[in-house]
């Protein structure tokens, strides 16, 4: 059912995929702006393929432009030189792609609130932008809004759920307990979403202002002098090619080559390529999910227990995280927690720690523990952790802080500063779920975790080679 608030269906984009924020009226003609927020692509995108449709819909038949604005320091979500330069180097390369296409890209180095500025110069007919749960998106975009709403009350501004096979707002009108719950509700409909996407339509010419020319290099060593020095890394090149190079790859794509090890090898963290790797591309929006979750499926014969598995995470465990962001205000919070999570925490809140460590101590992986401080090197050098030691590292960060808030403080602090795909909504709910118990269930009561699912050294050498992987993160 599409909600209330849908527009009258002129685009191919399922109409429950698109909010109307302000329904504008007045204006027929002029361009249509995307403002691309969390899905940096062209290809697959559902916000761009409305933006085409409300464009060709519009009479006279009207072009398209692309407006990326980058968030000022401290920049958006804290981002480091190691993300920021991900970011950048993959928007070079999709305004290089854009302009093969005809498509004017326009970056707004002063940020969102140059948004209102760049609609009313081109004399755009409307703005489409597209979606993410995060605080500092959300009320970005409702200031742009709201500036528009009082100053270019005709022109109309809607909103796309892009990154999620099944948008946020269809798949469930509240925040939901837990996977059980929110996958029989995003099954029900998967297959009125889980469709082929359309080819973008040929779009009209663009005659209006053109973009000024980026000089990239220098952008990106000014940008990244700016942030906080955590390098870059080199084993993941970003932008859309790469992604489907590691997507379907015919050397060692993902789908192509290493399917069959994801049901049996993915939590062994000494197998990282058992994984699909794609975590970095699905937060950058360089790759859709439902892209990934389609070329799953044609190739289900390969090895079915890996495919559905990989769907699990893909689309039930990561659309969940959206659900609990966008419905939960304290998403990154103990306040954010379930009731019976809080207060079994808060009963042990002065349990007797065998360790206390500093922020610093943990950063610098300096605990008592080889198998922890491999994990946490893992995340500094590499940039992405893998997703069983994920689990681990935060668990213990539980059980070696003064407390649980600080717990969820450190834990986020520390994984958004060096993980790659980090900032994002998987990331916040994967520390909430180890430290805060979120979409698990009540375990057998102990000291410091109280009713929170517990891990251990023990449990992990008897799931895999520790000491190798301890090897594995020392060479890297
Ligand atoms: P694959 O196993 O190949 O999974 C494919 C995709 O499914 C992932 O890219 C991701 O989008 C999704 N997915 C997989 N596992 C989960 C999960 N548990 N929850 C939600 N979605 C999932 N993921 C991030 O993207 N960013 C983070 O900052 C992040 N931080 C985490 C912190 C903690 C403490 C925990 C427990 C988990 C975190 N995760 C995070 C979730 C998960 O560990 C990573 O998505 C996964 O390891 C990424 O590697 P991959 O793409 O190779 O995974």
């Amino acid at each position: 059912m599409p909600p209330a608030n849908a527009p009258a269906s002129s685009t191919p984009v399922h109409a429950s995929r698109v909010r109307v924020l302000h329904p504008g009226g007045g204006r027929t003609t002029g361009p249509v702006v995307y403002w691309m927020l969390r899905d940096q692509r062209l290809a697959d995108n559902w916000a761009l393929l409305h933006a085409a449709g409300l464009a060709a819909a519009s009479a006279p038949a009207a072009p398209v432009a692309i407006a990326f604005a980058l968030f000022p320091r401290p920049f958006l979500l804290g981002a480091r030189r190691r993300q920021l330069g991900f970011l950048l180097r993959g928007l070079r390369r999709l305004a290089a792609d854009a302009r093969a296409r005809s498509l004017p890209f326009f970056l707004l180095e002063g940020g969102p609130a140059e948004v209102p500025a760049l609609v009313r110069r081109l004399g755009a007919s409307a703005l489409v932008a597209d979606f993410s749960p995060l605080r500092p998106v959300r009320e970005a975009l409702e200031a742009v809004v709201g500036e528009l709403r009082r100053d270019v009350a005709d022109m109309a501004v809607h909103q796309v759920d892009a990154h999620n096979v099944v948008p946020v707002w269809a798949a469930s009108g509240k925040l939901e307990y837990s996977a059980k719950t929110f996958r029989g509700k995003v099954s029900k409909v998967m297959d009125e979403y889980l469709l082929e996407y359309p080819e973008l339509p040929a779009l009209m010419p663009w005659d209006g202002e053109q973009p000024v020319d980026v000089d990239w290099d220098t952008l990106i060593y000014r940008i990244c002098s700016e942030a906080e020095n955590v390098p870059e890394i080199d084993w993941c090149k970003p932008g859309e090619a790469a992604a489907m190079e590691v997507l379907l790859g015919s050397k060692d794509g993902f789908l192509t080559k290493r399917i069959k090890n994801y049901d049996m090898g993915r939590n062994d963290p000494t197998k990282p390529r058992a994984l699909s790797c794609l975590s970095p591309y699905l937060h950058f929006g360089h790759i859709s999910a439902q892209r990934c979750a389609l070329e799953a499926k044609k190739r289900r014969h390969l090895s079915p227990k890996s495919v559905d598995a990989f769907l699990e995470e893909l689309i039930i465990r990561k659309e969940l995280a959206d659900n609990f962001c966008y419905y939960q205000p304290h998403y990154d919070s103990l306040a954010g927690a379930w009731e019976w999570a809080r207060k079994t925490l808060m009963d042990h809140a002065a349990d007797k720690r065998e360790h206390i460590y500093t922020r610093e101590q943990l950063e610098n992986a300096k605990t008592s523990d080889p198998l922890w401080n491999a994990s946490q090197l893992e995340m500094v050098h590499l940039g992405k952790m893998h997703g069983f030691m994920r689990m681990y590292w935060a668990k213990k960060i539980l059980e070696w802080t003064s407390g649980p808030e600080e717990a969820l403080s450190v834990a986020i602090y520390l994984n958004d500063k060096y993980h790659i795909d980090g900032r994002d909504p998987n990331g916040y709910v994967g520390c909430m779920w180890s430290i805060c118990g979120l979409h698990d269930q009540g375990w057998k009561e102990r000291p410091v975790f109280g009713k929170i699912r517990y891990m251990n050294y023990a449990g992990c050498k008897r799931k895999f080679d520790v000491d190798a992987y301890i090897l594995y993160v020392k060479r890297l």
